[in-house]
């Protein structure tokens, strides 16, 4: 497509060639994308008060990124400058202001304007988005860039709102409440979890992991970077992106032993994951209780040095009773003991959103995408494309996740589809595209084909699956391949629909 001369837009208009829901990482790449194809008529709707998502919404002590930060990052925008091998939240959301800098993306963000309804208008080819304000927005083109673990799941444990003390979610993290001397209790032992339990250890009086069920965890190469290599990084980034490649192939090559099913190299993991506990933690009827019964894969794999070597600690307690309920004064388990605390945190994940319409989207005939996705389970073309909702485009749609690497190089290739696609739309003059039902069912039968070879299947419960047990979060293969089924938009697979003389 040829640069056009739009001017820059105010982002406060009521109608755009193109809307793109949510200023975190996957939306942020979608402006820079459209800009650079000149695409300028557009506005980035973002419902928090700041841009970031995950990175603006979780702050909790030790929040780092588990994926190297030279490949969490964007591939055309190369940071020389990460202090680790593995940034800290504040660190990435500092990089992601940067990138909105460098590529002169604010005039574009508007803030605080949360989108809760959309329905498309045939007649037209045009979206309208009804914002939570009451006003509404109209969009040739829509990009869905919310984010798929963005909403805190809430445990339901009888008594917790009555718990006098104070209760927060990782996500929802209360730097006002000074946790230092205090009980804490820690309910999850997930990503968030390993990394909060380290980092309050040594602050508080006493702390209670409550665990519900053992998490694998491999050994976390964090270190410093040294300033020297920065200086090389911003000398030669052709250096860097070497290293980045090879780090990048490196987590592909896990794949096989994290998901495949019966490989032989995923006992080498599990193995590395035994010794990982073996050597950190020397009381075996702790070990025993840190041991996963379950396959390596199957869940999120964690990467910690510091989780295990907090566990063995004095004040603190792995608590393996499930829990009964919650008193005013502190938290009362299965054996009819109860610990008192003073606050609770909770470390219990998110509402998974991948694969779930994130507000009421009505597509053509009336047709609501939630009906759509009722059964069997959520359908999109590469993720991004479903039948019946036209020139609406997911990122991070269904099965685009990642188990094995950075979720920025699936979303990288999504804005790049994405941007070609809108670009199809508006050069050929349609009034729109709509996937073909076939496209999609081959692509859905496809991927649901492949999900029984997974270890992700193997018999554990975690947020990869529905409540029907069925995975439409994750792309069961290596993150390459969806590069490369991403890499040119397929005309052949959209109807295209002209405008009619009348319309
Ligand atoms: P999570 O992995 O879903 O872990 C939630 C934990 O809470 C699990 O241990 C779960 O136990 C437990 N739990 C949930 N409800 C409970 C209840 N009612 N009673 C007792 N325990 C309960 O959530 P997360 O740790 O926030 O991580 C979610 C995802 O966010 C990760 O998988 C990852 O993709 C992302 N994340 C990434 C990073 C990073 O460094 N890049 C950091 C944090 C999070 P069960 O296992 O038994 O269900």
């Amino acid at each position: 497509m040829k640069k056009s001369n739009q001017s820059p837009t105010p982002s406060h208009r009521p109608d755009h060639r193109v809307v793109i829901i949510g200023a975190g990482f996957s939306g942020i790449n979608m402006g820079i994308r459209l800009k650079q194809q000149g695409i300028t008529d557009f506005v980035i709707l973002e419902r928090a008060g700041d841009i970031g998502g995950t990175w603006r919404d979780n702050i909790y002590p030790g929040c780092a990124c588990d994926v190297p930060s030279i490949v969490y990052s964007y591939s055309f925008a190369q940071h020389a400058d990460w202090s680790r091998s593995f940034a800290g939240s504040a660190e990435i959301q500092d990089y992601i202001r940067r990138c909105v800098r460098r590529y002169d993306l604010a005039p574009w963000i508007r803030l605080n304007a949360g989108v809760s309804r959309a329905s498309f208008n045939e007649g037209q080819g045009s979206w309208t988005l009804e914002l939570d304000n009451g006003e509404r927005i109209s969009a040739r083109a829509v990009v869905s860039a919310v984010g798929g673990l963005v909403n805190p799941s809430m445990p339901e444990i009888a008594g917790l709102d009555n718990f006098r003390g104070e209760v927060f979610h990782t996500a929802r993290w209360r730097s006002d409440v000074n946790l230092t001397g205090k009980r804490v209790a820690v309910i999850g032992t997930g990503a968030s979890a390993i990394q909060v339990i380290p980092s309050i250890q040594p602050q508080v009086e006493r702390l209670d992991v409550y665990q519900r069920t053992p998490p694998w965890v491999l050994p976390k190469p964090d270190f410093e970077i040294a300033e020297r290599t920065k200086r090389l990084f911003a000398n030669l980034p052709t250096a860097q992106r070497l290293l980045r490649n090879t780090i990048f192939s490196a987590s592909e090559a896990i794949f096989g032993p994290l998901v495949i099913l019966d490989t032989k190299a995923s006992s080498v993991l599990e193995h590395v994951a035994r010794r990982n506990l073996v050597s950190n933690v020397p009381d075996p009827a702790l070990r025993e209780k840190l041991t996963p019964k379950y396959r390596i894969g199957c869940k999120r794999v964690l990467l910690s040095s510091d989780y295990y070597p907090a566990m063995t600690r004095e004040n603190v307690r792995l608590v393996t009773e499930p829990i009964a309920r919650v008193t005013p004064t502190g938290i009362k388990t299965g054996d009819g003991k109860t610990e008192k605390v003073d606050v609770i945190v909770l470390a219990t994940g998110f509402r998974v959103d991948i694969g779930s319409a994130p507000f009421e989207i009505v597509g053509r005939n009336g047709k609501s995408l939630s009906d759509a996705w009722s059964n069997p389970g959520s359908k999109a073309y590469l993720g991004m494309s479903v039948a019946g909702f036209p020139n609406w485009f997911f990122m991070l749609g269904p099965n685009t996740g990642p188990g094995h690497t950075s979720v920025l190089v699936y979303t990288e290739a999504q804005a790049n589809y994405i941007a070609q696609a809108i670009g199809n739309l508006f050069d050929r003059r349609l009034r729109y595209l709509d996937v073909r039902r076939d496209a999609q069912d081959a692509w859905h039968r496809m991927i649901q084909g492949r999900m029984k070879y997974t270890s992700w299947t193997s018999g554990c419960s975690s947020w990869y699956l529905d409540k029907n047990g069925e995975n439409h979060a994750l792309f069961p293969g290596l993150a390459s391949e969806y590069v490369w089924r991403a890499r040119q938009f397929r005309p052949e697979h959209y109807d295209a629909t002209v405008y009619s003389a009348s319309a």
